[in-house]
C-alpha cells in the first residue's frame, strides 16, 4: 500500500505547484478510479488506483535523481533571485518544482552533483554517519609535502579546531591530489589543504560512492541516473 494526498500525486505528476494542483482538483479536473475527486485531503493508494486528469490517465513517478555536471560559476542552490543555480541547469525534460541538489560544491568547483526530490537519499548520502566517499581532484597553488598522505590519513584539524575525519590523498603529480573524504563540511577540501599552507586553484568532484562522473557528460549537462548507478553510489558504505 502506497497511500498519499491526491493534491501530492497530482502536484508531483503534473510538476506545478501544489496549491494549484489543488484548485485542479476543486475543480473537478481529477478523477480517481472514474469518480471526480473534489478534496485535495484526500489519500489514494497511487500503486492500485487509476488517477486521471483532464481525461488522461497520468503516470506517477514520485521521486526523481538526477546527475550533472556542474561548471564554474553556478550556485549548488534550488533557486536564486539573480545567479544561475544546478536546478536551473537541469534539463527542462526532467525539471520540477521540488529537485535540490544533494550537499554543496563551491561556486567555482566543478564536476559531479546530484540533484533530487528525495530527502532521505539526499540525508544517507550527506550524512557522515553512512560514510558515502566523495572524490576529487585537486590543483594546488605549490607542491604537496611529503607526509600530506599521512596526515589526511590521521585526520585534518581545521584552522578553527574541527576534526576531520580521515580522508585518503594520493599525489597524482608534485601539485595534483586525489582526495577522497566522507563529510562535507563547509569548504571543506579547501580548508584541509589550508592547514598545510596550500590554495586550492581547480577543483572537481570525480566521484560520489562508487558512482564516478562519466566522461561523456559535458559540462552544465544533466541527465537521470539509472538504478544501477544509484545502486553504485551506496556500494561499500555503511549500511543501516
Ligand atoms: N570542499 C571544498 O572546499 N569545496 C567544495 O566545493 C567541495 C569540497
Amino acid at each position: 500500500m502506497n497511500k498519499e494526498r491526491i493534491d501530492k500525486i497530482i502536484s508531483t505528476s503534473l510538476n506545478i505547484p501544489r496549491n494549484m494542483a489543488k484548485l485542479q482538483i476543486r475543480r473537478g479536473k481529477v478523477k480517481v478510479d472514474g469518480a471526480v475527486a473534489r478534496d485535495p485531503s484526500l489519500h489514494f493508494d497511487v500503486d492500485a488506483c487509476e488517477i486521471e486528469y483532464k481525461g488522461e490517465k497520468i503516470g506517477y513517478n514520485k521521486f526523481r535523481y538526477i546527475m550533472l555536471n556542474k561548471p564554474k560559476g553556478v550556485l549548488s542552490a534550488s533557486s536564486d533571485k539573480t545567479r544561475r543555480t544546478v536546478v536551473d541547469l537541469v534539463d527542462e525534460s526532467l525539471r520540477r518544482h521540488d529537485l535540490a541538489p544533494v550537499g554543496r560544491l563551491d561556486k567555482d568547483t566543478t564536476g559531479l552533483i546530484l540533484i533530487t526530490n528525495d530527502g532521505e537519499f539526499a540525508h544517507n548520502i550527506i550524512s557522515p554517519k553512512r560514510q558515502v566517499e566523495k572524490t576529487y581532484i585537486a590543483v594546488l597553488d605549490g607542491d604537496l609535502p611529503s607526509d600530506a598522505s599521512a596526515r589526511f590519513a590521521a585526520g585534518i584539524v581545521l584552522a578553527d579546531g574541527t576534526k576531520c575525519l580521515p580522508a585518503a590523498l594520493e599525489a597524482l603529480s608534485p601539485n595534483v591530489a586525489r582526495v577522497v573524504i566522507m563529510e562535507g563540511k563547509y569548504h571543506q577540501i579547501k580548508r584541509m589543504f589550508g592547514v598545510l599552507g596550500l590554495g586550492v586553484n581547480e577543483l572537481k568532484r570525480v566521484a560520489i560512492g562508487g558512482l564516478a562522473l562519466p566522461d561523456d557528460l559535458e559540462e552544465g549537462r544533466s541527465r537521470e541516473l539509472t538504478t544501477a548507478e544509484i545502486s553504485l553510489i551506496f556500494k561499500n558504505c555503511v549500511q543501516h
